[in-house]
């Protein structure tokens, strides 16, 4: 059963329109299930993607197929829309006995007695209803109900990706068709809307990834087609030569039969007649080895549909040597919005960034460090779009709604007209906060606020200066560290610090010592863990290396000799013990540099408090340091028991959560105790509504992306600090974040701030 559901999943997946993924459904189900008939319901959806109240026929193997696309169920009628109206099983001997039984003329139901109908349902939407039906008088087995209830929640992302790359085919293929244009909802990642045309980035190795392009020069790419399977021939053959001592003779024809499947006519074949229809190679190969795997796949022999993975690896071989032969090309358009599957920070680098205008992933959620960096550079990013089908919006015109994380694809009619306003209202908003640029931070009852922003690249530095920063208050020292290929040493390191201290001296610059672990990861330095951000991260993993936290140390200290103006922040501190180890580590690299008679100060040194436990120990750290810092992203993390960067539980990541807002205030109140200072620079520190209740608690300090910096000093010229107190103490009294969401909105409106977080609600 297990193999029969994985197969099923496995070809609806890879299936290249909802029609067909639909009756691969119905065919296979009625098989495995031996029943009478298996048919698919979804519900139906309005030319903007909108849920209607009904189901629609989609597919069957046993009805009438003449009811596919005609016979529809609103959501009081019959078992279909019981169903789906209970979204649960429901399992019955004797169907046309039922109530709820509606009788539907010629689709051939009358000779089915037993029913059992299974809701398909996605992260808590109801897309449609997977039936099955038999002649005998008798109800379905628990095994079979089980599988049912599987296969449909295993399904429901493959059709919803379906169905999204369905309308986008249709969209490709004849623009009449569908007027509408497709859109779907991500995460808000970094706001702003904007136009512009995609860019799919995508893993070289992965067939999967490889997104549809329509080919410029078709017998190069033959050309290129036959090198690339040629030299995969070739590393066949070595490879058997090289094995051919130790493995036994009936493994080493399986690199005959590779040579041979590449020799034959149909693989290649099937690509070169794919390229010259006017495919580029990579997505002739991708397509060509799916359908051969395919007939693999349907193969009833154990041993044989195994081959299927062989002819993937096959495919993902050529392609990597088809991308290594012919380096494509590229012409930029004049807006890049970057689009990926699982973008990170080196993705970048792929596009020149004077055109990049936004970024979509479907990955991550808004605290990822994606979109942390396209904060920085004031570039509107979505994140976790899952539906998007990534493979099918190259170079399709794509406007972005940061604020709600919608992406539009080819937005038409009166939603392009819609968009494009709002594009420009946000390009005249932006206009606008540029005039803020040298007018200080301060409330309108006198109260002054530090500005400070969050920086990981020399790059970010520019933006950093043109917004007006007040100094660094968060540098992120491991983006360096990611973007090398080794571990840099103390020169190098000691140089990049001194350009930023160097950059802003007088102002200060908080550097934070390298905090990799987690979701930030060091290619030369893989970690393998089943739960990373509880696992060596941060000062846990330099604390078990001094060798990489002293030169780091060293670095910083030697950096700011002349300057003065450096500040160090530990990150990830659990507890003192940490903390006395990590400040016993400063005075080692102070003591050793003295002693070699460098000039050394020591620097203010001070803890992040990002960790639950630290807030419990608030006055003993902050004892001991000469300044807190909070971190917003971790600690909304660890006290919400959600990952920052899963977009399936990002609905329940809120810093605006009451319980983070007290957590955020004891820190506050603690630091005070201690009199010490206490600033911000987790991502509420850039967010209006964190601003504004920061500010009320007594934070004057702030450190945010160059990007969202000039909103908040709006926000703060705004409101007088005596309303954002009161608006706190409101605030801590709501017992859920959407209360006090709420209450903010229609503060920030009253001060006429609404368009800062308009589409955001
Ligand atoms: C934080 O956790 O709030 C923070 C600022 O650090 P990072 O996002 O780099 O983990
Ligand atoms: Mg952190």
């Amino acid at each position: 059963m297990l193999d029969q559901l994985r197969h099923i999943v496995t070809e609806v997946g890879t299936s290249p329109d909802l029609k067909r993924a639909l009756d691969v459904i119905v065919r296979r189900v009625r098989d495995s299930l031996a029943v009478d008939v298996c048919s698919v319901y979804l519900v139906a959806r309005d030319s903007g993607g909108e849920a209607l109240d009904c189901l629609a026929l989609q597919a069957t193997e046993g009805l009438h197929a003449s009811g596919v696309g005609h016979v529809s169920l609103g959501y009081d009628e019959g078992l279909v829309g019981l169903v789906a109206t209970r979204a649960e099983p429901i399992n019955l001997q004797d169907a046309p006995s039922h109530p709820r039984y509606k009788f539907i003329r010629d689709i051939g139901e009358e000779p089915y007695y037993a029913f059992l109908g299974v809701p398909i349902v996605q992260r808590g939407d109801m897309l449609g209803v997977l039936v099955v039906q038999s002649r005998e008088n008798r109800r379905f087995s628990d095994e079979q109900e089980s599988f049912l209830v599987t296969l449909a929640a295993q399904l429901a992302g493959a059709i919803r990706q379906a169905e999204a790359s369905g309308e986008v085919f249709r969209l490709r293929g004849n623009a009449e068709l569908t007027p509408a244009s497709f859109q779907t909802l991500g995460l808000p990642g970094s706001p702003g809307v904007v136009f512009g045309s995609a860019l799919v980035v995508y893993d070289a190795a992965s067939l999967e990834a490889v997104p549809d392009r329509e080919v410029e020069d078709a017998e190069t790419e033959v050309a290129a087609l036959r090198q690339a399977v040629e030299a995969v021939k070739l590393e066949f053959r070595q490879l058997k030569a090289d094995l051919s001592r130790l493995l036994p003779g009936e493994e080493q024809a399986l690199f005959d039969a590779f040579v041979m499947m590449l020799s034959g006519d149909s693989l290649m074949d099937g690509v070169i007649q794919r390229i010259r229809a006017g495919s580029w190679a990579p997505a002739a190969l991708r397509d060509t080895i799916r359908e051969h795997a395919a007939v693999f796949e349907g193969m009833q022999d154990d041993y044989l549909r195994e081959r299927a993975e062989d002819v993937r690896d096959l495919g993902a071989r050529i392609l990597s040597k088809l991308q290594s032969a012919t380096p494509i090309e590229r012409r930029f358009a004049e807006r890049i919005i970057l689009v990926g599957r699982e973008l990170s920070a080196s993705h970048l680098a792929e596009v020149p960034t004077d055109r990049l205008v936004g970024i979509v992933s479907t990955r991550g959620s808004g605290s990822s460090h994606l979109a942390i960096l396209a904060r920085a550079l004031g570039i509107p990013a979505v994140m976790g779009a899952t539906e998007l089908p990534v493979g099918q919006v190259d170079d399709q015109e794509i406007a972005l709604d940061g604020y709600r994380g919608a992406v539009f694809v080819r937005p038409t009619g009166a939603l392009r007209e819609e968009l494009l306003r709002l594009a420009r209202e946000e390009a005249q908003l932006s206009q606008d906060l540029k005039g803020l640029r040298d007018l200080p931070a301060q409330t309108p009852d006198g109260v002054r606020v530090s500005m400070l922003v969050n920086i990981g690249l020399l790059a970010d530095m520019a933006p950093s200066r043109n917004v007006g920063a007040e100094g660094i208050g968060l540098y992120r020292t491991e983006i360096p560290f990611q973007i090398r290929h080794q571990f840099p040493g103390e020169e190098d390191q000691r140089r990049i610090y001194r350009e930023a201290l160097d950059a802003f001296a007088p102002y200060p610059v908080i550097l934070r010592t390298l905090d990799v672990g987690g979701d930030k990861p060091l290619s030369y330095f893989p970690i393998e863990e089943d739960n990373p951000f509880l696992g060596w991260r941060g000062i846990r993993l330099v604390l078990d290396h001094p060798e990489i936290f002293l030169t780091q140390l060293r670095a910083m200290l030697k950096a700011n000799i002349g300057l003065g103006n450096l500040s160090i922040l530990l990150p990830m501190i659990s507890g003192v013990t940490e903390l006395d180890l990590a400040l016993t580590y400063v005075h080692q690299a102070l003591t050793e540099l003295a002693e070699e008679g460098w000039a050394v100060a020591r620097p203010p040194v001070g803890v992040m408090i990002e960790v639950p436990s630290a807030v419990y120990q608030i006055d003993a750290i902050a004892r001991r340091v000469d300044f807190l810092s909070v971190g917003t992203n971790d600690l909304t993390q660890y006290l919400l028991a959600v990952d920052r960067n899963n977009e399936r539980v990002a609905s329940l990541y809120d810093a605006l959560h009451p319980a983070v807002l007290s957590a955020i205030r004891a820190i506050a109140e603690g630091g005070a105790r201690q009199g010490k200072p206490v600033s911000v620079c987790g991502e509420l520190a850039g967010d209006p509504m964190g601003a504004l209740l920061l500010l009320g608690m007594g934070i004057h300090s702030l450190s945010m992306s160059a990007g969202s910096l000039p909103r908040i000093k709006w926000v703060i010229r705004s409101v007088p600090h005596a309303r954002a107190r009161r608006l706190l103490d409101q605030a801590l009294s709501c017992e859920e974040p959407l209360e006090v969401r709420a209450l903010i909105f229609d503060a920030l409106e009253s001060f006429g701030l609404g368009g800062l977080v308009r589409a955001g609600r």
